[in-house]
């Protein structure tokens, strides 16, 4: 292990009063020409700005390639029913072809100190599910981020973070549904909830509750500086935002 890697895991592990900050799809809104979001370019951004983690969206294409974009579909063509070459003739805004995970995960293996959050996206049928999880775990294995000092995992997919559980149970795994209480999800195995802000202003007190089960526990997707400061005096571990310097410079003052 690198002199980097060393640092990196050794400031992972130590506590923190302050809270994570996740670039929501790579850091995108930034400058006056914007990235596409979930880009290499942005997860790039993020990594050069020095975020806590990048959050990025993956599906399955129907010959199998996991590919990393937020909608169901890309230009009109449905992710699921398209093949990745099909896919790869429809180019991002700023020319890049659609990321492949495999591409996403080896700009990812160049900065050990942003997390990669890999959001799971909800698939067609429990068998496309299940090869959606195993692809991602083989993939971090292959790549050597088979590592939860990394990488974690997100979804909306109940029965994707149940698989997790069970196949790659020392991630962090977190549920984004934002209706089951943590005592739910720690039943189920899962070991961490992402929510939406109104989930946290309805029940603040699940916050507390998920971290007395040993639970993490992250909100999505807030760019609101009032936001921002009632969570952290709620004591979230990690905000997903698509205005990371706002948030950054909340936590300066
Ligand atoms: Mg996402």
């Amino acid at each position: 292990m690198s002199l980097l890697s060393l640092l990196a895991a050794a400031l992972l592990l130590m506590p923190s009063d302050s809270v994570n900050i996740c670039a929501h799809r790579g850091y995108w809104k930034c400058g006056d020409i914007p990235n596409e979001q979930n880009s290499l370019a942005s997860l790039r951004m993020a990594q050069e700005y020095g975020f806590w983690g990048s959050e990025f969206d993956v599906h399955l294409t129907i010959d199998g390639v996991a590919v990393v974009h937020h909608d169901d579909t890309k230009d009109g063509l449905l992710i699921h029913t398209t093949t990745y070459k099909e896919l790869s003739e429809k180019p991002l805004s700023n020319g890049e072809t659609l990321p492949t995970l495999e591409s996403y995960l080896d700009q990812g293996w160049k900065n050990p100190s942003c997390m990669l959050v890999l959001e799971l996206k909800p698939q067609k049928g429990r068998d496309e599910t299940n090869a959606l999880v195993d692809y991602c775990v083989n993939a971090l294995k292959e790549r050597k981020l088979y590592r939860p000092d990394r990488v974690m995992f997100i979804s909306f997919d109940l029965e994707i973070c149940k698989r997790l559980a069970v196949e790659a149970p020392e991630f962090t795994n977190q549920y984004l549904g934002g209706e089951l209480e943590p005592e739910i999800l720690h039943g189920y195995g899962i070991n961490g909830l992402d929510y939406h802000f109104i989930a946290f202003h309805k029940h603040p007190d699940w916050v507390e509750r998920a971290h007395r089960l040993g639970m993490s526990v992250n909100v999505w997707t807030v760019d609101s500086v009032k936001e921002m400061e009632y969570l952290l005096k709620l004591g979230v571990d990690c905000i997903t935002t698509n205005e990371p310097l706002k948030l950054r410079e909340l936590l300066s003052r």
